[in-house]
C-alpha cells in the first residue's frame, strides 16, 4: 500500500510540472546552493523594481504556466531546501546532459532543438541515453498534462482535434517512461543522485519505495484528469485517461478507488435525473414513456462509458445500469396504467431487456412483458366484433360458465363466471332473429297460400280446403325446417366461435363447462 505521507504521492498530481520548484524558480536540477542564492537575489530585485521587469525573470516557463506570484516563488525557495521535496522534483524535471551545461538553456532556445538533441542522445548508450529518454518522457508528459489542465480549466468543451493531439503526446510520453520504469540502470542512476545528497532521510530504502510507488502515483495523475473531465461531463476525454491507466496500471489496489472517484459525478448525475423524472411522473404519468426515452438519451454516454470501462458485474456498472432501468420500468408502468397504450410499453420493455443486469430486474421485466401481452391481447379483442371480425362491437355476447367444482357429502362447491364477448349490433341482430320462431310462421302462411292456390285452381275446387291444410302443413314444415336450420347454423357458429374466445378457451382447457351450475346428482 501507498504511504499516505510520501512526498512522491503529495507532489505527483496534475501540478507535478506546473508547480515543480525547478520550473517556478527557473533553475536546473544541477543548481548549487550558491547559484540558488544568486537566483533568489535576482528575483527579489525584480520584484522590488516592480512593473514588467518582474515577468522578465520568468521566460523559462513552459507550456501555459502563468508567471507565479511572489509568494509562490518565496515558498518554492523554502520547498527546494527540503531534500525529499527536492529529489522528487528533480525526478520530474529535466536532467543535465553530460555534454551540456544546462537544460533550461536548451529549452529556452526552443524545445524543438532540445527534443532533437535528446532524440539523438536516446540512440546512444549508457547514461547519456537514459538521461535523454528521461528528459523526453518528462517533456511530453509536461506538454500533455499542461494542455489537459488548460482545457479542464476552460469553460468550453475540448476542440475537435484536441483528442488526437493528446493521444500523440501521451503515447510518446508513455513510450519513454515505459523504457525507464523497469530499467535497473535507470534506477541505479537515480540512486546515485540520491546518495549525492548525503542526507540521512534519503536512504536506499527511499529509492526502493520510490520505485515501487512510482507506477501507482503516475497513474494517479491520469485518474485525477479523468475525474476532472468526468465532472465537466467530457466523458470521452475521461475515458481516454482510464484507458491510459488500465494500460499502465500496476497498483491494482488503487483501481477501485480511482474508479470510485471517476464515476462519482456520473452516479450523481444519474441520481439527479431520476429524482427529477420521478417527481415529474407524479404530476403527469401519461408522460412516462417520454421520460423513458429522455432518461435513456441523457444517460447514453454514461452507460456507454460504464459498459466500455467496467467489466460485466462490476458494482458501479451494475448500480448505474440498474438504477436507470428500474426508473425506466417505473415510468413505463405509470404510462401504461394512465394510457393503456400497452403496445408502446411492450416496445420499451424490449429496450430495457438489454439494460437489465440483475436477475431480479430481468425477472420483473419478463413477467411485466407477459402481463402487458395479455393486456394488449385483451385490448385488441375489445376493439372488434369477435364474430364477424369486421365491425366495431357495441354490445357483448355473454357466456356463463362454471368450474372448480368440488363435491363433498352434502354440498357442491363451484365457481361461476360470465365472459363478455364483444359483438357488433349486426351480429347481435342476427343472433336475436335466429333464436325466435317467427320465420316458421311466415313460411307456414306462404305454404298454406300455395296449397290453397294449387288445391283450388289446378285440381278441383272441392279439394281446395284440403289443399290449404296440406299446403299449409307442408309450408309450415318446410318453414320450420329452413328456419331451424338457419337458426342452428348461426347459433352453432356463435357457439363455435365463442369456444375459440381466448378466455373461454383457457377455461375450457381448465375443465370449466358452459352453464350456471354443475348438474345435481
Ligand atoms: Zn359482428
Amino acid at each position: 500500500m501507498l504511504d499516505k505521507d510520501s512526498k512522491l504521492k503529495q507532489l505527483c498530481n496534475e501540478n507535478v510540472y506546473r508547480g515543480n520548484v525547478f520550473h517556478i524558480l527557473g533553475v536546473g536540477t544541477e543548481v548549487t546552493p550558491r547559484k540558488l542564492r544568486r537566483r533568489r537575489e535576482d528575483i527579489e530585485a525584480a520584484h522590488e523594481f516592480g512593473g514588467t521587469s518582474w515577468k522578465q525573470a520568468f521566460p523559462h516557463l513552459l507550456g501555459t504556466r502563468e508567471t507565479p506570484t511572489y509568494q509562490e516563488v518565496c515558498d518554492a525557495f523554502v520547498r527546494i531546501e527540503d531534500p525529499e521535496e527536492r529529489i522528487v522534483s528533480e525526478f520530474f524535471w529535466f536532467w543535465p546532459s553530460e555534454s551540456k551545461d544546462s537544460v533550461s538553456n536548451a529549452l529556452l532556445a526552443g524545445s524543438n532543438d532540445a527534443i532533437k538533441e535528446w532524440e539523438k542522445d536516446a540512440s546512444v548508450s549508457g547514461k547519456t541515453r537514459l538521461i535523454a529518454i528521461h528528459n523526453l518522457a518528462v517533456l511530453y508528459h509536461l506538454y500533455a498534462i499542461d494542455a489537459e489542465v488548460q482545457v479542464i480549466a476552460s469553460s468550453g468543451m475540448p476542440a475537435s482535434d484536441f483528442h488526437d493531439a493528446m493521444c500523440e503526446y501521451w503515447d510518446k510520453s508513455f513510450e519513454y517512461w515505459e523504457q525507464l520504469a523497469d530499467d535497473d540502470d535507470f534506477w541505479d542512476l537515480f540512486a546515485e543522485r540520491v546518495r549525492e545528497f548525503n542526507e540521512p532521510r534519503l536512504t536506499g530504502g527511499f529509492v526502493r519505495r520510490f520505485r515501487a510507488e512510482f507506477p501507482v502515483v503516475f497513474d494517479n495523475i491520469n485518474a485525477q484528469l479523468a475525474a476532472a473531465y468526468a465532472k465537466k461531463e467530457a466523458y470521452t476525454e475521461a475515458q481516454r485517461h482510464v484507458t491510459y491507466m488500465l494500460k499502465t496500471m500496476s497498483g491494482l489496489d488503487d483501481v477501485q478507488s480511482i474508479l470510485n472517484v471517476l464515476f462519482e459525478p456520473m452516479e450523481n448525475k444519474v441520481k439527479r435525473l431520476i429524482d427529477n423524472y420521478d417527481s415529474k411522473l407524479k404530476q403527469s404519468p401519461e408522460q412516462g414513456l417520454e421520460f423513458v426515452f429522455s432518461l435513456l438519451e441523457e444517460t447514453d454516454e454514461i452507460r456507454r462509458i460504464a459498459v466500455g470501462m467496467l467489466s460485466d458485474g462490476h458494482k458501479i456498472r451494475t448500480g448505474l445500469l440498474s438504477d436507470i432501468s428500474w426508473a425506466c420500468n417505473r415510468y413505463q408502468v405509470a404510462y401504461g396504467n394512465a394510457t393503456k397504450d400497452w403496445r408502446s410499453c411492450l416496445d420499451s420493455l424490449e429496450l430495457l431487456k438489454t439494460l437489465a443486469c440483475t436477475p431480479e430486474l430481468k425477472e420483473i421485466i419478463q413477467s411485466d412483458s407477459e402481463i402487458l401481452k395479455k393486456n394488449l391481447e385483451y385490448k385488441t379483442l375489445q376493439e372488434i366484433c369477435w364474430f364477424c371480425k369486421e365491425r366495431k362491437p357495441n354490445d357483448t355476447h355473454n357466456v356463463t360458465m362454471y368450474g372448480d367444482v368440488q363435491r363433498d357429502y352434502m354440498q357442491v362447491k363451484y365457481r361461476q363466471l360470465t365472459i363478455r364477448i364483444p359483438i357488433c349490433s349486426e351480429c347481435q341482430k342476427k343472433k336475436r332473429l335466429s333464436s325466435s320462431s317467427k320465420d316458421g310462421c311466415i313460411w307456414g302462411l306462404i305454404g298454406g297460400g300455395i296449397g290453397f292456390f294449387i288445391g283450388t285452381f289446378i285440381y278441383f275446387p272441392a279439394a281446395s280446403i284440403l289443399g290449404v291444410i296440406f299446403g299449409g302443413a307442408l309450408g309450415l314444415g318446410i318453414g320450420e325446417g329452413v328456419s331451424s336450420s338457419r337458426k342452428d347454423n348461426f347459433i352453432k357458429s356463435i357457439n363455435k366461435k365463442s369456444r375459440q374466445f381466448p378466455q373461454i378457451k383457457e377455461l375450457l382447457e381448465e375443465g370449466w363447462q358452459f352453464g350456471y351450475s354443475p348438474p345435481k346428482r
